[in-house]
C-alpha cells in the first residue's frame, strides 16, 4: 500500500459498529485498576494513555519501528541523550544541528562529564572512533545541509556507535532514518508533522526493543509526557501530512527557483534545487524536499525591510505549518549565519500569491 493511502488511516482502531474513526482524547490521571496492575494496559496516566497508543501506532507505521510520544521535540532529544550517555562517553554532534540541542549537549551533558564533539556534517565520517552516540540532523535547521544516513550508520556501527537522526525537517513521511540504518529517529512534531502552528510535541522511534524500554522508563520517570489533547490533534493532523507535504514542497520548489533568479538575493539553499550541494543526496534519501528554504539578503536592514513589506511571510519562528512564515535567524544568536540570513517556511497558500508577495516585498527593500 502506498504511504499516501496508509497515512490517512494510520493508527486508527479496528472499525466497530457505532464507534468513531478516531476516538476522542482520553482525559485521565488514573484508570480503574483492580487487583494486579499488570492485568490492565492502563494504570496511571504518567505511564500510559490510549490516545498516545493510537498516535504511536500511527507513527510506528511511518517510521517502520515502535515509537514513543514526548511532551516536545526537546523532551524527545533529551530522552535519547539521557538514556544513552554516561560520564566518560563521547557524543559526536553535527555542528549545525538545532541550536537548543547544541546548547544542552555543550551545557548540561558536558558539565556531567560527557565529551561533546561538535563536528561539521562533512567531517562526521572521519570522527566516529570512540563515540557512543552520533547525532545527525538532516536536512539541518537552518542551514539545510544533508548527510548520508545509510553511509554514516554503517561506518558508526562498525566502530560500535549508536546513530540518532533528528528527522524534524523531513518528517518520517519523507525520510525514514530507521530503514536507512539509524538506531533512533527523533522529531519535533511541533513542525511539519502537526503543521498547524498550534501545538508542541515530539517523538522517538527505534528498532531495538531494549532501547524502546529504556526510553519508556525515562519518559515515565522524568514525566516528560504529552497532554492527550495535543496528541489527539497531532493524530488528526497527520492524516493530511502527505497532502500538505507534497503540495507545500511543490510550492517551496517554485519559491526557491524564484528566489534564486532574483537579483536582491545573494544565495539560496533548498535541497530540491538541482544546483544545491545537497540535492543528489537528498533525492536519494528523501521523498519530499520539505517546506523550508533559506536565503541571504545583503544586510540586516534589507531583511528587516523585507519583513515590513511582506504580507504572507509572517515573521515567526518555527516551520512546517500550513501558514507561510519566515524569520531572520541571526536575531536569536547561536546559529552561524550572516545577518541577512532568512529561514523561510512555505505554507499551503497559493504559489502565485506567495511569489507575488515576494516580488513586491523584495522590490521595496
Ligand atoms: C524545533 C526543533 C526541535 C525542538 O522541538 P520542540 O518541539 O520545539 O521542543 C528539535 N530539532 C529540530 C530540528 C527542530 O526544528
Amino acid at each position: 500500500m502506498k504511504t499516501a493511502t496508509k497515512i490517512v488511516r494510520a493508527g486508527l482502531p479496528t472499525p466497530e459498529q457505532g464507534s468513531a474513526f478516531l476516538p476522542g482524547p482520553t482525559f485521565a490521571s488514573a484508570y480503574h485498576l483492580k487487583g494486579e496492575p499488570s492485568s490492565s494496559p492502563f494504570g496511571y496516566a504518567r505511564q500510559s494513555n490510549p490516545t498516545w497508543s493510537a498516535f504511536e501506532n500511527a507513527l510506528g507505521e511511518l517510521e517502520t519501528g515502535p515509537s514513543l510520544v514526548f511532551a516536545s521535540g526537546m523532551a524527545a532529544v533529551m530522552a535519547v541523550f539521557g538514556t544513552t550517555l554516561r560520564p566518560g562517553d563521547i557524543v559526536v554532534v553535527q555542528a549545525d544541528c538545532y541550536y537548543t540541542t547544541r546548547l544542552i549537549a555543550s551545557g548540561y551533558f558536558s558539565e556531567i562529564g560527557i565529551q561533546v564533539k561538535l563536528v561539521p556534517a562533512k567531517e562526521i565520517e572521519t570522527n566516529l572512533v570512540g563515540a557512543k552516540l552520533v547525532w545527525l540532523e538532516t536536512p539541518s535547521n537552518p542551514n539545510l545541509d544533508v548527510c548520508d544516513i545509510a553511509r554514516i550508520a554503517t561506518l558508526a556501527h562498525a566502530v560500535g556507535a549508536l546513530v540518532a537522526v533528528d528527522n524534524t525537517t523531513a518528517t518520517a513521511l519523507a525520510q525514514q532514518p530507521l530503514s536507512l540504518g539509524a538506531d533512533f529517529s527523533v522529531a519535533s512534531d511541533t513542525k511539519a508533522l502537526c503543521g498547524h502552528s498550534d501545538l508542541v510535541l515530539g517523538h522517538v522511534a527505534v528498532k531495538d526493543a531494549g532501547l524502546l524500554e529504556k526510553l519508556r522508563t525515562w519518559r515515565t520517570q522524568t514525566g516528560s509526557i504529552a497532554g492527550p489533547m495535543e496528541v489527539w490533534l497531532a493524530h488528526r493532523s497527520m492524516a493530511t501530512l502527505e497532502l500538505r507535504l507534497s503540495h507545500q514542497s511543490g510550492t517551496a520548489m517554485q519559491v526557491a527557483e524564484f528566489l534564486q533568479s532574483h537579483n536582491s538575493v545573494q544565495s539560496v539553499r533548498y535541497p530540491g534545487l538541482v544546483s544545491d550541494p545537497s540535492h543528489a543526496l537528498a533525492a536519494k534519501q528523501m521523498r519530499f524536499f520539505s517546506t523550508v528554504i533559506s536565503f541571504v539578503l545583503d544586510s540586516k536592514e534589507k531583511a528587516d525591510a523585507f519583513f515590513r513589506h511582506s504580507v504572507l511571510f509572517t515573521e515567526a519562528t518555527s516551520f512546517g505549518s500550513v501558514h507561510s512564515s519566515a524569520e531572520r535567524r541571526a536575531r536569536w544568536g547561536g546559529d552561524v549565519v550572516p545577518p541577512g540570513f532568512i529561514r523561510m517556511s512555505v505554507g499551503l497558500e497559493d504559489s502565485q500569491d506567495l511569489i507575488a508577495d515576494l516580488t513586491q516585498a523584495l522590490g521595496k527593500i
